[in-house]
């Protein structure tokens, strides 16, 4: 071969290597334990939801998915390592409602909270409920609001960081009643309920993923959940709306994002991981058992999961813009 043309078939190469080790590292993908980071404590309702989804996933994928906890600021911490990690796939975050509401609620983050991310696929609803402590003087939703205005700043509201789940349910209840109640934040809803357990705060708005088995087991005092209809997990607990406050409803979606620049052939693979996932049948049973049903496997997708996730920063952003209250 002559010499130019040695020459050209090298540099062509040289040329194409970069681009063919994105599809060969895909196509191998994943070839080891991949870490999902969920940024609140352990034990509590993301926590809950991730743990059942990373294990699912890595039966699918073939290799360990390890969850770890970054929590605190909301949210924005864990979501934070997960923007600045590398975009290999090996990095993910399965995050709440919070990716709605952080890119409005926070002004200042070292992250971007929108263009860090590509998106996997959303994973499932979860539905609130609004428990006390135990020997909180109330029975009913009726009469907890009717304590709530009367005590009004000596109850302690727990919640896990502004643009938690916990602290939206809280300030939407604090709405409806025209009431202000002094807030605790915590890392997450885990040592949050504990605190509750122990009697050391008053009132907590969380998921079902977190309260439905204190609930059956009595340790708590639970007065509604926030869905127009009673749950099958919960078929004893009134609707908000039957309880006399039908704007307090909320619901907390959960997806499963990676660091932006990914590759999208490294998405589609986690996002078919999850799928099967969500079909698992331990995984559909123990949900069912904390209230909540996976998504429709049309919505566990990058795209399903991108325009969900747009369209809510858009509904949430002048709700927040109109309260006027920020993170910082
Ligand atoms: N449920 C929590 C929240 O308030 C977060 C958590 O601990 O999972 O958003």
């Amino acid at each position: 071969m002559p010499r130019f043309a040695r020459r050209a078939l090298l540099a062509l190469a040289a040329l194409s290597a970069p681009l063919a080790a994105g599809p060969a590292a895909a196509q191998q993908f994943p070839g080891r334990t991949i870490t999902m980071i969920v940024p609140f404590a352990a034990g509590g309702p993301t926590d809950t939801v991730a743990r059942l989804v990373a294990e699912a996933m890595g039966r699918e994928l073939g290799q360990t998915v390890v969850v770890e906890n970054a929590g605190g600021a909301g949210g924005t911490i864990g979501a934070q390592r997960v923007a600045n990690a590398r975009p290999d796939g090996y990095t993910l975050l399965l995050h709440h409602i919070g990716m709605a509401t952080a890119p409005t609620l926070y002004r200042r983050l070292a992250y971007d909270p929108v263009n860090g991310f590509e998106t996997v696929g959303l994973v499932t609803e979860v539905p609130m409920t609004l428990v006390a402590r135990k020997d909180f003087p109330a029975n009913t939703l009726q009469e907890a609001v009717a304590v709530i205005r009367r005590e009004k700043d000596k109850l302690n509201y727990a919640n896990a960081g502004i643009g938690a789940a916990s602290h939206l349910c809280g300030l939407l209840l604090m709405k409806s009643v025209d009431t202000a109640m002094t807030t605790v934040p915590f890392r997450g809803t885990a040592p949050a309920m504990q605190e509750l357990l122990s009697g050391r705060v008053d009132l907590l708005c969380d998921q079902t993923t977190n309260t439905t088995e204190q609930i059956k087991a009595g340790e708590v005092k639970v007065f509604t959940v926030t869905t127009p209809e009673r749950l099958a997990a919960l078929p004893d607990v009134p609707t908000s709306t039957e309880g006399g406050l039908p704007d307090f409803q909320v619901s907390v979606w959960h997806g499963l994002y990676a660091p932006k620049g990914t590759p999208a052939a490294v998405t589609q693979r986690l996002s078919q991981a999850l799928q099967v996932a969500l079909r698992d049948p331990r995984l559909v049973s123990r949900f069912a058992e904390l209230g909540t049903t996976p998504v429709a496997q049309e919505r566990a997708t990058p795209e399903a999961h991108r325009q969900f996730w747009m369209a809510d920063i858009a509904k949430w952003k002048p709700i927040i813009q109109a309260a006027g209250q920020y993170a910082d």
